[in-house]
């Protein structure tokens, strides 16, 4: 008899602590070591292999493991990692990983501990947002995922009603989405995947603050109306992905009603503030949203992959995505009874995981508030960050928000924007090639500039004033030897 279990669990067993121990220190001494180093094209190599047909024992295939995958991350568990919105993750993330897969519950639905549990984390999310609790929701693999299941239901909402049928028609009266020039791809993708058409996603310009200007918003959906379209959704931002602003969510609610739109917000970065009773006046109108799309692992740091969406409209969510078949037939008992809760009816995929489990043992472990303390400790960092570049004569804060976002650039005297744009290029290559820290590129106002967004429970003051002493030394030596003219 062929079985994939081990054949010695003794020394399965042994394996197994082996690579606990091996994590556990990997993760303390995580500052000891680069940012993040570029992957040898050696390793890169060793990893374009043709399929084994034969097994190797699993000591072989650890070792390779931990020489050619265990060095190479992009780096966001570092506490010097500021890059994108990434989220660091955490020790008992980590393990409720390794539950959650050796239980390795398909939460589809049914009377099983996989649908409890999700239940349970969702119920704590509709609390945290002010959503009422018979509000719907699922767990996701990220806020992309969320967006497009909130599109869908929109679609559902206002398309004609046999366009689940017959497909989408979007050419004489289109459906319309307005959102500003600061929201997030996901946003244009969803439309695209969902068949509104990207040109019926609307581009509000924002106000010097980086917020949606709500009285253009509100000049395009009259206008919209005018020419017979179908205003259906505006998507406010809670933390955009360039400065983290905020748009005006009451004001977009206001909007919404007064012309009969569903209100989406893109929560992915900012909505768990709800997390910090400091900071939380800052979402306000958040909770009047029709729909709230949201991550986990950025600032609640679970491990990837995990987001959210919650629908105020239960039964239209349901369906928008119910479709009954006789080999899911749901019986007056067992595993799939009539009166238990099916996910599948609420999303994309039949077949998920048990991705509640490390939500819920963090959210138990730790309790909301000390996420909230963290939040606020991020945003200080910020602060303290953007403090340090007044007045200074090398650098210059470019874009900045409310949250943990600072955007600047290295400027020597008396250069032109082309040469510090290259300079600044440059700069954030090289701190990122030297396992400095990594910032990510942003450029408003034709200036490119190094963006820092602390999402990370493991960076300290000390890491923000290393990362400017190195950054400042490396400028001074691009600035003599200008690579990028070579
Ligand atoms: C990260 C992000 C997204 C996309 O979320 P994923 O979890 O990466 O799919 C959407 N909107 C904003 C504002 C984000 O920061």
């Amino acid at each position: 008899m062929s079985t994939l279990d081990p054949i010695h669990w003794e020394d399965a067993r042994a394996m197994g602590h082996r690579m606990v121990d091996d994590m556990f220190e990997y993760l303390r001494t995580l500052p000891d070591r680069p940012a993040w180093q570029p992957m040898p094209e050696g390793v890169k190599n060793a990893l374009q292999i043709d399929p084994p047909h034969q097994g190797t024992h699993l000591n072989m295939v650890y070792e390779e493991f931990t020489k050619n995958i265990l060095p190479y991350p992009v780096g966001n568990i570092h506490p010097r990692f500021w890059g994108w919105a990434q989220g660091c993750g955490t020790v008992t993330g980590a393990m409720a990983e390794f539950l959650a897969a050796s239980v390795n519950c398909m939460s589809w639905g049914g009377d099983q501990a996989g649908v409890y549990v999700e239940k349970q984390v969702l119920s704590w999310m509709k609390s945290l947002m002010g959503f009422p609790s018979d509000a719907s929701g699922i767990l996701t693999s990220g806020t992309s995922t969320a967006t497009l299941i909130a599109l869908a239901v929109i679609r559902k909402k206002y398309a004609p009603q046999e366009t689940s049928d017959v497909g989408v028609n979007q050419s004489i009266h289109p459906l319309r989405f307005y959102c500003s020039s600061e929201t997030h791809n996901c946003l244009t993708r969803a439309a695209d995947i969902t068949g509104m058409g990207k040109q019926n996603v609307v581009s509000v310009p924002v106000n010097a603050r980086y917020e949606m200007n709500t009285a253009l918003l509100e000049e395009k959906i009259i206008e919209d109306k005018k020419r017979r379209h179908v205003p259906a959704c505006v998507v406010g931002t809670a933390g955009t992905i360039g400065t983290g602003a905020i748009d005006d969510l009451n004001k977009i609610a206001d909007i919404c009603a007064r012309h009969g739109l569903w209100f989406h917000v893109d929560g992915a970065v900012g909505a768990v503030l709800r997390c910090s009773k400091k900071l939380s006046p800052l979402l306000s109108g958040m909770e009047r949203a029709d729909s709230l799309a949201f991550d986990l692992h950025k600032w609640l740091f679970v491990p990837y992959e995990a987001g959210c969406i919650l629908i105020r409209d239960a039964e239209l969510h349901k369906k928008t995505f119910s479709n009954p078949a006789s080999y899911l037939a749901l019986m007056d008992g067992g595993v799939t009874p009539q009166h238990e809760f099916f996910f599948n009816e609420y999303g994309l995929e039949l077949s998920r995981g048990m991705k509640a489990l490390k939500v819920w043992m963090s959210i138990k472990e730790h309790g909301l508030d000390r996420y909230g303390e963290i939040m606020e400790q991020n945003v200080s960092q910020a602060r303290y960050l953007e403090s340090k570049l007044q007045n200074h004569e090398e650098l210059e804060l470019v874009a900045t928000g409310p949250l943990n976002t600072v955007c600047f650039r290295y400027v020597p005297k008396n250069w032109d924007t082309k040469s510090l744009n290259s300079l600044n290029k440059k700069l954030l290559v090289e701190i990122q090639e030297r396992g400095v820290a990594v910032p990510s590129p942003f450029t408003t106002d034709g200036k490119f500039s190094l963006r820092v967004c602390i999402t990370n429970h493991r960076t300290k003051n000390a890491d923000l004033d290393f990362f400017l002493m190195e950054l400042l030394k490396i400028g001074r030596e691009l600035q003599t030897t200008k690579p990028w003219e070579a």
